[in-house]
């Protein structure tokens, strides 16, 4: 199997940098992530020191990365909204040295020194110019993106900002366990609009506990109206070990049926495509132009680097994952020692499903000979059966040159998914 396109040079390349600060633990999260108060005193400038060092242990480790061209950044979480623009300046400063920013023109941006006297002007500049080449993104919390700190972000050479507003409605917000209220959420859009930012987009929850068809439509039709170029529409999980499983468990809250959330992920289609978005992948929703490159970078097989806890890696066709444990991460890496551990090499069939399932959670389908180049083998004979099935089920769409998921299947894609592991 070919972990690189062919028609690449340099298979595609992403940085994420994982920030596991958060304000407050939401009652849905599972991620790698802890309360920034409840971590103690030191812990935060320790976490930050070691994603600046992580990067140049990581490039010792990995020779595939020495020069390597580097094609998007992104901030990732936790919060990363809660490092100060002058940290995610350092890491991103870091990041276009290290690699090479593909079609990057090097600049002032190397040596602050170089800057000149007006070095407000040299960091316009230096943003423009990585905007039109590194996407560079900050997923930020509506309480730590305003004002002028969120211009500041532009400055240290973010180009996109992905807002987690999840819900216009207070109650909704209050049941997710959301630190922020819906009036934050609009000022941290009116200080995204006026910060200028090239793209940026917002991200909402269906099927909240207390939300209905109703609630759900108030939250489209106010997100459409805010105009994001991006807007990601996850439905609600429940992830054991978080406090809403735990309630849900005792019977506290009670979640939209399934029916509902049918209804809820088809409302979303049908009113941000109506109004000019393309649904581009599963949970995703982009103006021409503005689809996300980091993500579409991990559904198009490229390669990632992932610094900090708990992140993974993805280069030269093999895995690798951080300790999800802080004190072992931290340890590593203040010891000198890159923290990431091989993962195992899943099966030929699990690693050819795993390329299936990524492709086909783009919309527009997947190309079934580029399948075949990547997968190093005739897709459209190997998989005949598993095809075969998903399009008399009314799940999968089959041509010569395109394979993609009905809506019926967008709706049901982990049961399509299934059929290739
Ligand atoms: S802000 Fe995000 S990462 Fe932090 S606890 Fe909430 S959902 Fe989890």
């Amino acid at each position: 199997m070919r972990d690189r396109h062919p028609d690449s040079p340099v298979a595609e390349f992403g940085l994420y940098f994982h920030v596991p600060l958060c304000q407050a633990k939401c009652e849905y999260c599972d991620f790698v992530s802890w309360p920034v108060e409840a971590l103690g005193p030191g812990k935060r400038g320790r976490i930050v020191r070691a994603l600046e060092r992580e990067i140049d242990l990581a490039v010792a480790r990995h020779k595939v990365l020495r020069g390597r061209p580097l094609d998007t950044i992104y901030f990732g979480g936790g919060t990363p909204s809660l490092l100060q623009p002058a940290e995610v300046e350092r890491l991103v400063r870091r990041a276009l040295k290290v690699f090479e920013p593909r079609g990057f023109e090097r600049s002032s941006w190397d040596d602050p020194s170089e800057r000149g006297s007006d070095a407000q002007a040299a960091d316009a500049r230096t943003a423009g110019d990585s905007a039109r080449t590194v996407e560079i993104t900050l997923e930020c919390n509506p309480t730590s993106a305003r004002g002028p700190r969120i211009e500041e972000y532009a400055r240290a050479g973010v180009n996109r900002i992905s807002l987690g507003v999840q819900s216009f409605d207070a109650g909704v917000l209050r049941a997710l366990g959301r630190t922020h209220s819906p009036d934050e959420a609009r000022h941290a859009i009116h200080s995204i609009h006026a910060g200028g930012f090239p793209t940026w987009g917002l991200d909402l929850i269906f099927g909240a506990p207390g939300s209905s068809v109703e609630s759900w439509g108030r939250d489209l039709d106010e997100a459409v109206a805010h105009g994001p170029p991006h807007i990601s529409v996850y439905g609600l999980t429940l992830h054991k070990g978080t406090r809403l499983h735990e309630r849900h468990a005792r019977g506290e809250i009670d979640l939209p049926d399934e029916e509902t959330q049918r209804e809820m992920f088809l409302a979303a289609r049908r009113r941000l495509c109506d109004a000019g978005w393309h649904h581009y992948e599963i949970s995703n929703y982009a103006r021409p132009g503005h689809h996300s490159r980091h993500n579409s970078l991990y559904w198009n097989g490229g390669e990632y680097l992932g610094i900090g806890v708990g992140a993974h890696s993805h280069l030269a066709g093999r895995r690798y994952a951080n300790p999800e444990g802080l004190d072992e991460y931290l340890e590593a890496t203040e010891g000198a020692r890159h923290p990431g551990v091989e993962e195992p090499a899943p099966s030929l069939r699990s690693r050819r499903a795993e390329r299936i399932m990524l492709a086909l959670r783009q919309c527009d389908g997947a190309d079934p000979h580029r399948l075949s180049r990547d997968l190093g083998c005739d897709f459209v004979s190997e998989y005949a059966r598993e095809t075969g099935r998903l399009s008399e089920s009314g799940l999968l769409s089959v041509s010569t040159h395109n394979l993609r998921l009905t809506e019926e299947g967008l709706l049901l894609s982990d049961t399509v998914f299934e059929e290739f592991f």
